[in-house]
């Protein structure tokens, strides 16, 4: 079977926040919402003077910041304590997945506003889970997706530009790593076959970030909202979405796995180590000189990483580059999209590879 899965509604612009009390009243009474200490002191205000002008009554609620079972619980029963029927989370990736998850808990609809651009969860069904020590534990996977996801650009370009060229290293492998599932007979998050339509956005993707990527840079370094701003967002955020969800992952997301199993890399980006993961892919599909040049002079330009010391891992160990390896590699590992033939030494040496032509 070809599945695609999507949020019902996808609202992106200059000012959207602005929207959320209709898109409230169109899933519910109650709003429960969700945000860190900072994006809380930001948005509340201006949430507050929404929901009373729409005649609404709200509950916040400050995340403590760890996407973990013992949050999710302490957050549930508080919704269920106030009787809310919505949940709305405002933040990055650790608030959506949190907020994601009392669908889990609960069974509410969703609006998911994301406040920085830095990866492509927010449209996804897809929940990580981690310790209150911030360990990987589980990924969860919601029946369905998100029922909003309402994105406000001029928020999106307030946050640290890091974040969005994080989310545009993630955006970037989207494409590659749908190809390699479709061609070698991989499966989706459906578990299923990738339908032409994820395909083509991933494609699409793509080409906004070679179009728009080093414009969209340029102008958030100095704050503002140009178009270029506006397709980067949706290409990190909505294309890639469902691009990833809906197209499969490869080795860039399997080497992320194992990457952040070392504790050097925990102060680098999911879409960093996703970016350096891509190179690696590439040498893993034997691309050309030329390629190479013209993506690694495209990741200078934007500012990826392309050596394992941009990603944290300068002088790293042989052995953590084989639990690396070795994680990459496991049963089950996205690495297994790839339309090449996988083993652990051809996965070390593509990245020493990768890490010789980033220099
Ligand atoms: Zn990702």
């Amino acid at each position: 079977m070809n599945v695609m899965g999507t949020p019902q509604r996808y609202i992106q612009g200059k000012g959207a926040l602005d929207l959320i009390g209709e898109v409230i009243k169109d899933l519910g009474k109650r709003p429960f919402f969700i945000a860190d200490a900072t994006v809380m002191e930001i948005v509340r205000p201006r949430l507050e003077e929404i929901l009373h002008k729409e005649g609404l009554q709200g509950t916040f609620v400050e995340f403590k910041g760890q996407c973990c079972r013992s949050e999710i619980s302490r957050l549930a029963e508080k919704v269920r304590d106030v009787d809310c029927d919505i949940a709305v989370g405002l933040g990055g990736g650790k608030t959506s997945d949190t907020t994601k998850a009392l669908k889990f808990e609960l069974g509410i609809p969703l609006i998911i506003a994301p406040t920085i651009a830095s990866n492509d969860s927010p449209t996804s069904r897809l929940i990580v889970i981690y310790s209150e020590e911030g360990v990987f534990t589980e990924a969860l996977i919601l029946p369905i997706n998100p029922e909003v996801v309402l994105v406000d650009t001029a928020i999106i370009a307030q946050a640290p530009l890091r974040f969005l060229v994080a989310g545009i290293g993630d955006a970037l492998a989207t494409k590659f790593e749908a190809e390699q599932c479709y061609r070698s007979g991989g499966l989706n998050f459906f578990k299923a076959r990738p339908c032409q339509a994820a395909l083509t956005m991933a494609d699409t993707c793509y080409q906004i970030i070679r179009r728009n990527g080093i414009l969209a840079k340029k102008a958030v370094e100095t704050g503002l909202v140009t178009e270029a701003v506006e397709q980067i967002v949706e290409a990190n955020i909505l294309l890639s979405g469902i691009g990833f969800e809906s197209g499969g992952l490869a080795a860039a997301h399997a080497l992320n796995q194992g990457f952040t199993l070392v504790e050097e890399t925990h102060h680098t980006l999911h879409g960093e180590n996703v970016a350096f993961g891509l190179l690696v892919q590439f040498v893993l599909e034997n691309r050309d000189r030329d390629f190479m040049e013209e993506m690694i002079m495209f990741y200078k330009e934007i500012g990826l990483p392309c050596t394992l010391g941009a990603i944290g891992l300068k002088e790293v160990s042989e052995e953590k580059l084989h639990t690396i390896v070795k994680h990459a590699c496991r049963k089950g590992s996205y690495i297994y999209n790839m339309a090449v033939p996988i083993d652990e030494k051809k996965v070390l040496d593509a990245i020493l590879m990768a890490d010789i032509l980033g220099h």
